[in-house]
C-alpha cells in the first residue's frame, strides 16, 4: 500500500490524494516523495488528464511535514561522506518539486505544461507546505483549527525543501521572514492575507473550486520563471531590499545572539539565494540545509524537542497501569499556582473544585480563568461560548465537602510543611480511597509531606512552573512510596492539559529548581567577584539562555532567592557551600532592592516597569575588577554549574532518564536549546573535555566544578551520554 493515490475524473482531472498508512495525520518520508513523483510523472505523461490536484486524505489536515526520524537518521545512512549524501538527498527532493512546478512546460517559451493546485483540507506545516509552495495555486479550506506555516526553525533547522526560496520569491525578504525565522503558525485566513494561501474557501466546496480553477486554462508560470522576475520588497542590493536585509540580519542578531546556527544559515540562504536565478538559489539553500544538518546542534535540537519530546509525551515512562485520566480535579489555594492550574485544568475540559480559606480568595482565583479568557476574546482565540464553558467547570469555595468525587488533587497553599500537612489530612477524610493527592511543592521534601496522608503511595508531587498557562513543563517528583498508579495519574493529567512530563526521584530541588539555583549563583559569585554584570548576563544570552543570571533573579524575586538561602542553609548546617553568594543577596534584599516585583533589584525600571539598565549602586558596592575575565571563561562557568548538577542528578538516581533531564532543561528554563539539553551539550563537546575543563575550573574556583565521578568514569572510556545511556536512546 502506498500513501500517495491517483484518480482521473471524467473531466480529465487527476486527484492525487496523499493518506499516510496507519497516521492520523499525514507524514512524508522517503518513499512518499518517489511515489509522489511517480503520480506527477503518469499525470504529465497522460494525455487525458487536463490538470492535477494534490489534497489529503486525511480530515481536517493536509500534512504534519516531515517525518524528522528519517532526516535524523538520513545522515547516518550516508556513509563516509554524510555531506554529500545528504546534498544528494535534498537536490533530489527539490528536482521532484520543480517537477511539479514546471508541469512539464517548455523551459524556454514557458509554453505547454498543466495546472497543478493543491487543496489544502486544514494544518498544512514544514513539508506540508512546501509541496504546495511548488504548485501553481494553493486552495485552503476554511478550517479556523488549521495551522498552515513551516516551524521548521523551532527544532534547528529550516525549510530545505525549497520553502525557504520560494517563500521569499511569493513574499520578499520581509513578509516571509516573521514565517521563516519565527516559524509563525497561520490559520487559513491570516495565512491567505500574509500571501502563504491563494484561496480560502468553504471546505464542503474544496476539490470543486480547485478543479473549477485547473480547468479554466489558467496561467501557470511562476513569476520567478518569467523575464524581468523582481522579489517583492527588493532584492538585496536594491535600495529598498538593502534596508530588508540589513535590518533582517540585525534582527536575527539581536533575537538569536547568534547562539542559533539554523538562524543564521538560514538568512545566509535567503540572502544568498535572492542574488541569483532560481535554480541556483534552491541548490544554495540546500548548501546551507546540509550545512545545518551536519551541524551536531541541529540532530541535538531534533533528539530533545521533536523526537524525546513527543515520546516522554506520549508516555515513554508511564508505569504499565490502567487509564488514569482526570475527570474532577480539586485545586487547594487559590493563589498564584492554584489559579493558574484551575485555568488549564478547566481547559482540558475537568471539573475543578477551586478552595481557598476565604470565599473571596477562591473567586479572585477563579476570575483568572474569565480574565484570560476575556484576553482571548479580545485577540479572536476564544469564544463567549468557551469562556462559558471553562467557568462552568469551575467551583471556587471554601467547602472541602465539595471534593467529594474527585479524582486527583492538586494542593498549591503557603509553602509551609504544617499548613500543607493540616491540609492534606482535612482533604482525605473528604476524598475516596481511589483520590491521588498531588502537592505542587517547589521546595519541601515530597517524602516528608507525604507523612501527613496514611496513603503514602497515593500521594506525588506535580511541580509547576509559573506562569502556569504559558511554560510548558510539569516535573513529576515520586516520593519514596509513591506508588506507580499515582505515578500514572500524574502522567495522564499532564498529557490531558497538554503539557511535557519528566518524572524524577524525590530530594532537595528536584531536577530542575537544582539546576537553575547553581546557575544564578554563579551569577551572583561573579558579581561579588567584581565581573561586569553586563558580562554575566550577556554571556548568558550569547548561549542561547532567554535571560541572564542575574535578569532571572530580578524576575523571581530576591527575597524568594534570600528565603531558600536560608531554609537551605537551615537544612545543611556546616556543608552549606553557598556563603559567597549570600552575601549579595542577603545585601540586596537589604537595600530593599527585591527585584522587578519592587521596580527595583539588579536593574533599575521606569514607572512603566521597563527594564532601564543595571543600577549603578551594585559597581559602588561591588566595584568591576580591573580585570575582566573572558567570555568563554564566564559562559563556562555558567555552562558546567548546570550541567555539573544534572550529571549529579543522573548519578544520584534523581534523573532516571538522560531524555527528561535535556528536554525539562529546555522547556524548565530554557537551558541553551540549540545545545539540546545539559546531556546533549556534554556530548557536543565531549566527556574527555569536559572532565578536563571542570578539573581547570575546580582548581580555579573551588570543589563545586570537581569532575563527577560518571563523567570522569565517561572520560577515561571515551564514552557519551546517549551513548552510554542507549537504553534510552534506542527507545527515542
Ligand atoms: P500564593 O501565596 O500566591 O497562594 C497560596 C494560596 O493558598 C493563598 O491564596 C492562600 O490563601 C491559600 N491557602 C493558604 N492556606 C490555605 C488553607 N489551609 N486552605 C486553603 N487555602 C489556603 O502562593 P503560590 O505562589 O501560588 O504558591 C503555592 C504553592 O506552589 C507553594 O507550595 C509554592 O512553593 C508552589 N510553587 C510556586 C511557584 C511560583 O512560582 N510561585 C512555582 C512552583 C511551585
Amino acid at each position: 500500500m502506498t500513501d500517495f493515490t491517483m484518480k482521473t475524473d471524467a473531466d480529465g482531472v487527476a486527484i492525487i490524494t496523499w493518506d499516510t498508512v496507519g497516521k492520523s495525520m499525514n507524514v512524508m518520508n522517503g518513499q512518499g516523495f518517489l511515489d509522489l513523483e511517480a503520480l506527477i510523472d503518469q499525470a504529465l505523461a497522460d494525455d487525458a488528464v487536463k490538470g492535477v490536484i494534490i489534497t489529503s486524505g486525511k480530515e481536517g489536515s493536509f500534512a504534519g511535514g516531515m517525518d524528522l526520524n528519517v532526516i535524523a537518521k538520513m545522515r547516518d545512512d550516508a556513509g563516509d561522506e554524510p555531506a554529500k549524501g545528504l546534498f544528494d538527498g535534498v537536490m533530489g527532493m527539490h528536482a521532484i518539486l520543480r517537477k511539479i512546478e514546471r508541469a512539464g512546460m517548455d523551459p524556454k517559451t514557458n509554453k505547454g505544461g498543466k495546472p497543478i493546485a493543491a487543496a489544502l483540507p486544514g494544518t498544512a506545516l514544514g513539508i506540508g507546505l512546501e509541496i504546495p509552495l511548488a504548485c501553481h495555486r494553493i486552495f485552503a479550506a476554511d478550517n479556523p483549527k488549521a495551522k498552515i506555516g513551516l516551524p521548521e526553525i523551532m527544532v534547528g533547522i529550516f525549510p530545505g525543501a525549497g520553502g525557504t526560496t520560494r517563500l521569499v520569491r511569493k513574499l520578499g525578504a520581509m513578509g516571509a521572514s516573521p514565517l521563516l525565522l519565527e516559524g509563525k503558525l497561520n490559520d487559513p485566513k491570516k495565512a491567505k492575507s500574509a500571501g502563504v494561501v491563494d484561496e480560502v474557501v468553504p471546505a464542503d466546496e474544496l476539490i470543486a473550486k480547485a478543479k473549477e480553477w485547473v480547468l479554466s486554462g489558467p496561467t501557470i508560470v511562476k513569476p520567478w520563471d518569467e523575464k524581468g522576475y523582481k522579489m517583492p520588497g527588493g532584492a538585496p542590493y536594491h535600495p529598498a531590499g538593502f534596508m530588508t536585509f540589513v535590518g533582517a540580519s540585525a534582527m536575527v542578531h539581536g533575537k538569536t545572539q547568534g547562539a542559533f546556527p539554523a538562524a543564521k544559515a538560514l538568512l545566509s540562504a535567503v540572502y544568498e539565494g535572492a542574488l541569483v536565478p532560481f535554480d541556483t538559489a534552491l541548490k544554495i539553500e540546500a548548501r546551507w540545509f546540509v550545512n545545518v544538518l551536519m551541524n551536531p546542534s541541529s540532530s541535538a535540537m531534533i533528539r530533545s524537542l521533536f523526537i524525546n519530546k513527543e515520546a516522554l509525551e506520549k508516555g515513554a515512562n508511564r508505569p504499565d497501569v490502567p487509564d488514569q485520566r482526570v475527570k474532577k480535579v480539586g485545586v487547594m489555594g487559590a493563589g498564584m499556582m492554584g489559579a493558574g492550574i484551575t485555568l488549564v485544568s478547566a481547559m482540558a475540559g475537568m471539573q475543578v473544585v477551586l478552595i481557598d480559606q476565604k470565599q473571596e480568595a477562591a473567586d479572585k482565583g477563579k476570575a483568572y480563568t474569565a480574565d484570560y479568557m476575556d484576553k482571548g476574546i479580545k485577540r479572536g482565540k476564544a469564544t463567549e461560548e468557551k469562556k462559558a464553558a471553562a467557568l462552568d467547570l469551575i467551583t471556587a469555595t471554601t467547602d472541602y465537602a465539595a471534593l467529594a468525587g474527585c479524582d486527583l488533587i492538586i494542593e498549591a497553599v503557603f509553602e509551609d510543611p504544617a499548613v500543607k500537612a493540616e491540609v492534606t489530612k482535612n482533604v482525605l477524610k473528604v476524598v475516596g480511597k481511589d483520590c491521588i493527592f498531588a502537592t505542587n511543592t517547589s521546595t519541601l521534601p515530597i517524602t516528608e509531606l507525604a507523612k501527613a496522608s496514611d496513603r503514602p503511595e497515593d500521594f506525588i508531587g506535580i511541580h509547576f512552573f509559573s506562569p502556569v498557562e504559558k511554560m510548558m513543563l510539569v516535573e513529576i517528583i515520586k516520593g519514596q512510596k509513591t506508588g506507580p498508579r499515582a505515578v500514572a495519574k500524574a502522567l495522564d493529567y499532564v498529557r490531558q492539559i497538554r503539557k511535557t512530563p519528566i518524572v524524577v526521584n524525590d530530594a532537595r530541588f528536584f531536577y530542575c529548581n537544582r539546576c537553575i539555583i547553581p546557575y544564578i549563583n554563579e551569577g551572583l559569585r561573579m558579581v561579588a567577584e567584581g565581573v561586569a554584570p553586563a558580562l554575566i548576563d550577556n554571556a548568558a544570552r550569547q548561549l542561547g539562555f532567554p535571560v541572564g543570571p542575574l535578569q532571572l533573579v530580578d524576575e523571581t524575586s530576591i527575597d524568594l532567592g534570600a528565603k531558600i538561602a536560608r531554609a537551605t542553609k537551615a537544612a545543611m548546617g556546616d556543608d552549606y557551600p553557598d556563603e559567597a553568594v549570600d552575601e549579595v543577596i542577603f545585601w540586596m534584599e537589604g537595600e530593599g532592592r527585591l527585584g522587578r516585583k519592587s521596580n527595583a533589584g539588579f536593574y533599575e525600571y521606569d514607572d512603566k516597569g521597563k527594564r532601564q539598565g543595571y543600577w549603578p549602586g551594585l559597581a559602588v558596592k561591588y566595584p568591576h575588577a580591573e580585570d575582566q575575565p573572558d567570555l568563554i571563561e564566564v559562559q563556562h562557568r555558567l555552562m558546567f554549574a548546570q550541567v555539573l548538577e544534572a550529571v549529579r542528578a543522573l548519578e544520584e538516581g534523581v534523573l532516571e532518564d538522560i531524555r527528561e533531564g535535556d528536554v525539562g532543561a529546555i522547556l524548565a528554563w530554557g537551558f541553551a536549546p540549540w545545545s539540546g539539553g545539559p546531556f546533549s551539550w556534554l556530548d557536543i563537546i565531549g566527556s574527555p573535555y569536559a572532565a578536563e575543563r571542570c578539573d581547570q575550573l575546580a582548581e580555579t574556583f573551588g570543589p563545586r566544578f570537581a569532575t563527577p565521578a560518571l563523567l570522569r568514569e565517561m572520560a577515561d572510556k571515551g564514552q557519551s551520554f546517549y551513548g552510554r545511556f542507549d537504553k534510552q536512546a534506542d527507545a527515542a
